[in-house]
């Protein structure tokens, strides 16, 4: 796996590597599983992911 950077230059990091090593093992992040019973607002969605830095398209977002 490479991150594309040094995981051992902080801490707090072992939490990204245990965060993807879960992806490699099949973990969706939660807010995916469609039994996860979020009430989402889909307009906050669209219009916070539309500001910098990730200035996402709708089609991108959804
Ligand atoms: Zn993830």
């Amino acid at each position: 796996m490479n991150f594309g950077w040094n995981l051992t230059e902080a801490a707090s990091e072992i939490d990204t590597a245990i965060h993807e090593i879960g992806h490699t093992l099949g973990f969706p992040h939660e807010h995916q599983n469609p039994n996860s019973g979020i009430a989402w607002d889909e307009e906050a969605v669209y219009h916070s992911l539309a500001q910098p830095p990730n200035s996402w398209s709708r089609e991108v977002t959804f």
